[in-house]
């Protein structure tokens, strides 16, 4: 199995499309603690995504995610434009100084993740997107350091995922919009964490897909 950026244009359509069908109940999270403007600023990249899926698939890992972190960044908007676009950029600044593999990934990951955690001042428990991105990293690594078959690793991510969204509900917000409602965002999704664990559930079905489609 190849996992190169040529799979790029179906992942966009994968998360273009789980967000589309998720919108509601994502705005209707960010309308209770925040501003409920979470699902069009993440349209917009992913808008943005949309118009670059045959460009970028014709690109190497490092220079794909230098654009869509760029792409993200100037096209989202909101406290998550910046955090994605410094995802990606650190996905790639990452990868530029590795092989990139199945054992690399869950240090380029991390290392993302840990460029997030600086951009946003944020750690676990604050109730963020943070919730589902730190734990999923953590596998990545466990994983990778145990040698954990590449199956096995994709049918777990998504629990994991799931369970950094669903922690979110009983956290009380200390970053973002959500924090000024203190005590009172208790009992909420966090609507980062929901799309966050929606895209990573989406990209784990295409590459579950990919891994049992025949070279
Ligand atoms: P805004 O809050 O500016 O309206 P969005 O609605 O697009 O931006 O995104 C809100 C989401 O961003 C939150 O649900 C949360 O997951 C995430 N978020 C907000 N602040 C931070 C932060 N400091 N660190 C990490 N994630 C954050
Ligand atoms: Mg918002």
């Amino acid at each position: 199995m190849k996992l190169t950026p040529a799979l790029l244009p179906s992942l966009i359509e994968a998360i273009d499309d789980v967000i589309e069908k998720n919108a509601e109940e994502v705005t209707a999270l960010d309308q209770a603690i925040g501003d409920g403007d979470h699902v069009i600023n993440l349209q917009r990249g992913i808008n943005a995504l949309m118009a670059q899926r045959d460009e970028l698939s014709q690109m190497d890992w490092v220079l794909a995610w230098q654009k869509i972190g760029m792409t993200l960044m100037s096209s989202i908007g909101g406290a998550s434009g910046s955090l994605y676009g410094t995802l990606f950029i650190a996905l790639s600044k990452a990868a530029r100084e590795q092989p990139l593999d199945q054992q690399s990934f869950a240090d380029i990951f991390s290392k993302g993740v840990d460029a997030v955690k600086q951009r946003g001042k944020a750690e676990a428990g604050e109730k963020t997107m943070l919730d589902v991105y730190i734990p999923v990293a953590e596998y990545l690594r466990t994983a990778a350091a145990n040698s954990v078959a590449f199956p096995e690793v994709l049918a777990t991510v998504p629990q994991v995922a799931i369970e950094g969204m669903e922690s979110t509900r009983d956290m009380v917000a200390t970053k973002g919009r959500a924090s000024f409602l203190e005590e009172r965002s208790r009992g909420h999704v966090d609507a980062g964490a929901k799309t966050g664990q929606l895209m990573i559930c989406a990209i784990v079905d295409i590459l579950s897909k990919q891994l049992t489609t025949p070279a």
